[in-house]
């Protein structure tokens, strides 16, 4: 199933261009919420195996929105490739290297990014949303914690992240650093969720290209990891960590400027476009 927030409601895309919104086809038990969406995703989604036809209407995918507009939490790891690790001239962490993104820099899939800045990067990034409260989670029980993953930029202002020392999360912050979407895929729909293939491009120029199975700390044992140290609440995020390739190692550095055009995919998942302005 893919569920997404078109224009702020609820929906189950059933194909490129038609959905079923939630709160509507529900008589209202559900929804339009996304966020209430994910407070009962175990029985919304019991609930959507059983969608009647032809509810279905059609959707500009203009209108997607954020899939998950106001977390709790978010959760992001750094330093989750090793080839990532590699250039970044970092010893590999030995426990998950986890900062936030402060909920106000999340946005849509298709928002434009403001590049006011002079040193500001892009990360392609799996993330995990949860789907209901995690505690001391086992790594092989974790994925039955997660309603299912999006596409993400964990956009960086690479003077400010370091301008802290160690803390990292301001400069992944500011308004629009968070793309994520364009829905929330549900891992019954992945073949291997630990091994999806993501990448990234700038104006066509693939730039990022790994695949999630590469990650030193995989899903699981960051959903076990986390809700070891406190509770995963439904509708939490964990941007995972991107792989290598961003701008700030590369001679000269990539850095984004405005007119450039990002996407960033998940296999299975879908595709995200953010043009920089
Ligand atoms: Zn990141």
């Amino acid at each position: 199933m893919r569920i997404a927030n078109i224009a702020g409601r609820a929906c189950i895309v059933v194909d490129d261009d038609h959905a079923v919104d939630v709160a509507v086809a529900s008589d209202g038990r559900y929804g339009p919420d996304p966020m209430t969406v994910l407070e009962q995703w175990g029985d919304v989604v019991a609930w959507a195996t059983d969608l009647p036809e032809g509810e279905a209407t059609p959707f500009d995918p203009a209108d997607l929105e954020c899939p998950v507009p106001a977390p709790r939490q978010v959760f992001a790891i750094g330093l989750n490739y090793r080839g990532h690790a590699e250039e970044s001239g970092m010893t590999l962490p030995e426990f998950p290297a986890t900062f936030t993104k402060f909920p106000a820099s999340l946005t849509g899939p298709y928002a434009e990014v403001l590049i006011d800045r002079p040193a500001v990067d892009y990360e392609v990034e799996l993330v995990v949303v949860i789907g209901r409260a995690a505690r001391d989670v086992a790594v092989d029980d974790a994925w039955s914690y997660v309603a299912g993953v999006t596409v993400g930029q964990d956009i960086s202002d690479r003077h400010l992240q370091f301008a802290a020392g160690a803390q990292f999360s301001l400069g992944k912050s500011r308004p629009g650093y968070g793309p994520m979407g364009p829905w929330i895929v549900t891992v019954d729909e992945l073949d291997d969720p630990n091994d999806l293939a993501l990448g990234c491009s700038i104006d066509g120029e693939v730039l990022q290209s790994d695949r999630t199975s590469d990650l030193i700390f995989d899903v699981p044992t960051l959903v076990s990891e986390l809700s070891g140290v406190l509770p995963l609440l439904p509708g939490d995020v964990i941007f995972t960590g991107t792989p290598s390739g961003i701008g700030a190692v590369r001679q000269p550095p990539r850095f984004l400027a405005p007119g450039d055009v990002v996407e960033s995919w998940i296999e299975g998942v879908g595709r995200i476009r953010n043009v920089c302005v």
